[in-house]
């Protein structure tokens, strides 16, 4: 494994970064608002929001390790982590899904619009009974002629609000379990599909989220993801997706968490001195630096092992808790260092740590993954 950077990765992450600089330079920042569609679509101009799609339906085609450097871009320049976490989730739970398990004509329908801008994609798998036992969901599914008509409740759909189609996971065999879930995409406006209010976040407050209701919701047999009974498969190929190359996000809130507190310890003075001349913050700024730098090339050898279709199972889950559980980490030092500016909402810093704090319970838990992680050492 070699992970020098290539030209093209750098011009890559590059190019990225410095456009998202400047468009926040350009921008009052927002608190406790939604994202724009005019932002969206600024996304879908820089090609974040097709990263990993193929070529021929106006995705970028790229690998899970160049996604994950450019995600990781994102995550750096742009700091509303809401409309980065919105995107990603777009592009890795819902876009991903349909690229590699829809029909020709699902796939040309759809997927343009989703990595231009135009579309807005959610995916809803969650219910109020089963969160980590994901698969122990009751949305149910029957085969009515040329359709499925669905029925039942998902609790927590990240961009449920906004969404032109959502990917939905429901039981069409319910004696089956694990085998007897299909994935569906339903288009926004189907009679029977109901969004509810948005839900307050502590965090990434800019992801406008909600309950779905499907009541006797019509979905059309070419709108099925895969075969009856592949809904499992494909969520979990999805996840591989999310916890790889979502999280490359956090590792460039990372850089900035370390950025700012660098920068902070070197110009507040306490006692005649800079602050980060005492050994006790110097050391707390050394130790934010190990974190990234061991989260990312966790995160590196996941995405490669993806990349060459090696069993990346275990991999993926130690780069998603350890870079999830860093960016918490690297949130409360960074308000340590900054004293009560840390605690100033208006001064930007202590967002890091509230952005940082879903994403030990997203794309499963922080437990779950150690659950992964001991399973595959034969526990
Ligand atoms: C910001 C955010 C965005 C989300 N977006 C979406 C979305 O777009 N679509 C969607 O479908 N869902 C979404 N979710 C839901 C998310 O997938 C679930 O919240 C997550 O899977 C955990 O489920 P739960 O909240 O029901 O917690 P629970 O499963 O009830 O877990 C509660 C606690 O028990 C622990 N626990 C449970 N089982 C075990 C076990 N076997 N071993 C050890 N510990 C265990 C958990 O780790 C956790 O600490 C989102 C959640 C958040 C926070």
């Amino acid at each position: 494994m070699d992970f020098s950077w290539t030209n093209d990765q750098n011009m890559l992450y590059n190019t990225i970064l410095h456009s998202l600089q400047k468009d926040s330079g350009d921008k009052e920042p927002q608190h406790n608002s939604f994202w724009t569609r005019s932002q969206w679509e600024r996304c879908g101009e820089l090609g974040l929001l097709g990263l990993c799609v193929p070529e021929q339906y106006q995705g970028r085609g790229l690998g899970a390790l160049d996604t994950s450097h450019a995600v990781e871009a994102f995550g750096r320049g742009c700091t509303d982590m809401g409309l980065v976490f919105s995107a990603a989730a777009h592009l890795f739970a819902a876009t991903m899904p349909i690229a590699e398990y829809g029909n020709e004509k699902t796939k040309e329908k759809f997927l343009p619009g989703l990595c231009s801008g135009k579309l807005i994609g959610a995916n809803a798998i969650t219910e109020k009974e089963s969160g980590s036992d994901v698969f122990a969901l009751k949305t149910a599914a029957v085969k009515d002629g040329q359709s499925y008509i669905l029925m039942g409740t998902k609790s927590f759909v990240s961009n449920g609000p906004v969404a032109d189609l959502f990917v939905v996971y429901a039981l069409t065999n319910p004696a089956h379990g694990y085998l007897g879930i299909t994935a569906f995409v339903i288009e926004k406006g189907t009679p029977g599909l109901h969004v509810g209010e948005p839900l307050q976040k502590i965090g990434l407050t800019s992801t406008p989220a909600s309950q779905l209701t499907l009541d006797q919701c019509r979905v059309p047999l070419s709108n099925r993801l895969g075969q009856e009974g592949q809904g499992s498969q494909i969520f979990k190929q999805s996840m591989q997706w999310e916890r790889a190359c979502l999280f490359a996000s956090y590792l460039g809130q990372m850089e900035r968490q370390l950025e700012v507190s660098v920068n902070y310890a070197k110009t507040r003075r306490q006692f005649g001195k800079p602050i980060g001349k005492n050994q006790a913050i110097a050391h707390r700024l050394a130790n934010m630096k190990l974190r990234l730098e061991s989260a990312r090339l966790l995160l590196y050898r996941a995405c490669w092992r993806f990349d060459h279709n090696e069993d990346a199972m275990q991999d993926i889950s130690l780069a998603k808790l350890a870079i999830s559980e860093a960016a918490i980490q690297g949130g409360l030092d960074a308000i340590r260092i900054h004293g009560s500016a840390g605690i100033d909402v208006e001064a930007g810093i202590e967002v890091m740590l509230r952005d940082a704090l879903p994403s030990i319970i997203f794309s499963g838990t922080t437990e779950m993954q150690q659950n992964i992680i001991a399973n595959s050492l034969g526990l």
